[in-house]
């Protein structure tokens, strides 16, 4: 009983809640009760305040019976009393706030971010603090200061990064939706890699402010949900302007169920892209091949698929982990040790705060991107670097747009390979950084993308079919995404545990 809410959609949540068959606060203790039972082994949280979440959900409930008392029929409130796991990257006022590092190991959120104050004004009870990568660095989630998070697949493996922790908490039954980050791929490939759906919306559609800055000019929070239909509802939550963030776009929030909906019975015809650079060397044939027979069930709905070509695709590594680790190198500066942050214990004047600090309380990842990011910047070498990478991801966000001239969305695997075994890419970063050869383009394009689940290896691992959207065309993402996993049942797997 208690494992079927927890894998229950947030729409099948919110018709029960709101038919008074079940009250926020006995789905927030089957989603505790859950989480106290396997979190042992899957390791998706850094810490939870249970009493907090209870206090959320009687809040919730609370509502709820006011608004019933009061003649409303709380119709359009999906995200009411629903349990919401949250990137331990995103503020929220009281909690901890780490990063997954030992810098911010004891630092307090003093406010709400945006997304965080908009999923509390829907309703939304946010739970607990999940393990990423730390400071979203990392495609494993093995970067974590604190602990390595495991697939809930397979226990060996890694669930994906940097938010494997969300990721990993809604495929194991620990949340019912989660909000993560990506900034080259951390919530497509997760998703992927863990059977759940990761929305990754357009750059500028939702607000950054009270996100843990990675790389400013590709950073985007999203959703983790378990069916598209459930990503479309946290999207429409969590989206809009918001004058703290100056790079949020001044664009009305649209209705992206009632859209979908809308879309489906319309029975427009998609075009779609097969960009021919993202099926060479490199990808695994399991993954190939489901990817391929998603493609074809596209064609039996009677879409029209064609081929495109993307010929920047080969600078996009490269180009991205110039920008990323230029953007980090500066966003990282202001852990000083100084005003907040961990303090080095044994420092002795004021330069040896900062290096003591930032040596004890960075990891070995976060410290190779400060240095390679500080390197492109430095001058004689600006030019050589960090402009010429801004002037390839013009071009590479060129091929999208061509590529969009003749197609409406672009399908792709979402990772090369499935889950890999924990460590075994963890010595090489240059392995690491491949496994997000096809999602880190959209970051540097600004485009919308979305991971959704297209079948399993013979071994019995997820396999993450990605489509990719135009600006701010969230809505047809969603409902050419619905279109496919109306027709499969992958997404309703569940894993032993
Ligand atoms: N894996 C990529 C990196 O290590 C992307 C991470 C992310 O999207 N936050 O930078």
């Amino acid at each position: 009983m208690s494992e079927e809410l927890c894998y229950s959609t947030i729409s099948e949540l919110s018709g029960r809640l709101g038919r008074g068959e079940l009250s926020a606060v006995e789905l927030m203790r089957a989603v505790i009760a859950r989480t106290k039972e396997v979190d042992g082994r899957v390791g998706a949280f850094n810490s939870f305040d249970e009493g907090d979440a209870l206090a959320q959900a009687l809040a919730s409930d609370g509502r709820r019976a006011k608004a019933r008392a009061a003649g409303a029929d709380g119709r359009g409130r999906h995200l009411e009393g629903i349990p919401v796991g949250i990137k331990d990257v995103i503020s929220v006022a009281g909690q901890p706030l780490t990063a997954s590092s030992r810098m911010l190991e004891n630092f307090v959120s003093p406010y709400d971010a945006t997304v965080i104050r908009k999923l509390k004004e829907a309703g939304a009870t946010c739970w607990g603090r999940l393990n990423l990568d730390e400071f979203a660095m990392g495609s494993s989630t093995e970067n974590s200061a604190f602990r390595a998070t495991s697939n809930p697949w397979d226990l060996e493996r890694v669930p994906g990064g940097s938010s494997g922790g969300s990721a990993a908490a809604v495929a194991a039954g620990e949340a019912v939706a989660a909000l993560g980050s990506d900034t080259g791929g951390s919530i497509r490939q997760p998703a992927a890699l863990c059977n759940v759906v990761g929305l990754k919306p357009t750059y500028g559609r939702v607000s950054r402010y009270g996100l843990i800055a990675f790389a400013s000019s590709l950073d985007q929070i999203g959703a983790f949900a378990r069916s598209v239909e459930d990503a479309a509802l946290v999207l429409g939550a969590i989206a809009g302007h918001d004058c703290r963030d100056s790079t949020s776009v001044r664009k009305d929030v649209p209705d992206y169920v009632g859209g979908m909906a809308a879309l489906a019975q319309s029975g427009r015809r998609w075009r779609l892209g097969i960009p021919k650079e993202y099926f060479g060397g490199g990808l695994d044939p399991e993954v190939g091949a489901a990817v391929q027979a998603a493609i074809d069930e596209y064609r039996g709905l009677g879409c029209e698929v064609r081929e495109v070509s993307l010929p920047h695709t080969k600078y996009a590594i490269g180009t991205y982990y110039i920008i990323a680790t230029a953007e980090c190198s500066s966003n990282l500066a202001r852990y000083d040790g100084v005003r907040y942050g961990s303090r080095s214990k044994d420092a002795t004047d004021a330069l040896d705060i900062y290096f003591k600090s930032r040596a004890e309380g960075f990891g070995p990842e976060v410290k190779r991107r400060i240095i390679l990011g500080t390197y492109v910047l430095s001058s004689g070498y600006y030019d050589a670097y960090y402009l010429r990478a801004q002037k390839v991801r013009t071009l590479i966000r060129r091929d999208f747009l061509e590529a969009f001239t003749q197609v409406d969305a672009i399908l792709t695997p979402t990772s090369p390979t499935p889950a890999f075994r924990k460590g075994e890419k963890s010595a090489d970063p240059l392995a690491m950084y491949l496994s997000d050869i096809y999602t880190i383009g959209v970051n540097l394009a600004g485009l919308p993308g979305i991971s959704i689940p297209c079948g399993f290896t013979r071994g019995g691992l997820p396999i993450g079919l990605q489509a990719i959207g135009q600006p701010f065309k969230e809505t047809e993402l969603l409902a050419i995404a619905g279109a496919y996993e109306g027709r499969t049942d992958w997404r309703t797997r569940r894993p032993r545990l």
